[in-house]
C-alpha cells in the first residue's frame, strides 16, 4: 500500500503570526494538505504498479497513469509536494534579504532584490483563481519566476522550484480575505532563506 504521509511541521502553528495566522496555518496543515494525501493514497490504492512511484515521479508523469486516476493524482500529488515544500519556505522571524549565492543571483537576474520582490508580486497578484507563483532554476542555471494552475508544479516543465507561494484563497481568506496583495506582501517576513539558499547550491550541483 502507498502511504504518502503529512511531512512534520517543524515550527508551531502561530510561528508565523501576525503574517500568517494560526487558525489557516492549522487548518491549511491539519485539513488541506492532509486531504491531499489521503486522495492521493485512495486513488492509488488499488494501482499497484504505481504504488513505489515517488511523489516526484506522480508529478512529472502523471499523464502515463490510468486515465481513471490520472487527473486525481496530478491534483492531489501536486498538492501534496507544493504544501511539503511550501512549508519549509517559511519560519519564525523570517523575511529579510536572500543569502550569499541566491542574493548574487537572484540581483543578476532580475536586476536588484527589490525587483525580484515586484516582479514575483506581480506574478503571485495575477494568478486567476487558485495557484502558486514560484522561483525556480531552470536546467541552464538560470533563475525564473513563473506561476501554475490549481496543485500543478514547476517540475512538470522541467523547472527546480527554489521558493513558492500559495495563492489558493484557503491560503489567506481568513485573514485577509479578498485581499490578496496584502497576504503577499506579509508572506516576504516569513520566508527562510537558508532554505532557499540550499536549495540553490545543490539545485547548481545538477546544472
Ligand atoms: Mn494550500
Amino acid at each position: 500500500m502507498p502511504k504518502f504521509e503529512l511531512p512534520e511541521l517543524s515550527y508551531a502553528y502561530d510561528a508565523l503570526e501576525p503574517y500568517i495566522d494560526r487558525q489557516t496555518m492549522e487548518l491549511h496543515y491539519t485539513k488541506h494538505h492532509a486531504a491531499y494525501i489521503n486522495n492521493l493514497n485512495n486513488a492509488l490504492a488499488d494501482y499497484q504498479a504505481y504504488q513505489d512511484w515517488s511523489i516526484e515521479r506522480l508529478v512529472m508523469h502523471y499523464n502515463e497513469l490510468p486515465q481513471a486516476i490520472a487527473t486525481v493524482v496530478r491534483n492531489n500529488a501536486g498538492g501534496h509536494l507544493n504544501h511539503s515544500m511550501f512549508w519549509t519556505f517559511m519560519k519564525k522571524n523570517g523575511g529579510g534579504q536572500p543569502r550569499d549565492k541566491v542574493y548574487a543571483e537572484i540581483a543578476k537576474s532580475f536586476g536588484a532584490f527589490q525587483k525580484f520582490q515586484e516582479q514575483f508580486n506581480a506574478a503571485a497578484k495575477t494568478v486567476f483563481g487558485s495557484g502558486w507563483a514560484w522561483l525556480s532554476i531552470d536546467k541552464n542555471g538560470q533563475l525564473l519566476i513563473t506561476t501554475t494552475a490549481n496543485q500543478d508544479s514547476p517540475l512538470k516543465d522541467g523547472l527546480k522550484p527554489l521558493l513558492g507561494l500559495d495563492v489558493w484563497e484557503h491560503a489567506y481568506y481568513l485573514k485577509y480575505q479578498n485581499r490578496r496583495p496584502e497576504y503577499i506582501d506579509a508572506w516576504w517576513h516569513v520566508i527562510d532563506w537558508n532554505v532557499i539558499e540550499d536549495g540553490y547550491q545543490e539545485a547548481l550541483k545538477r546544472v
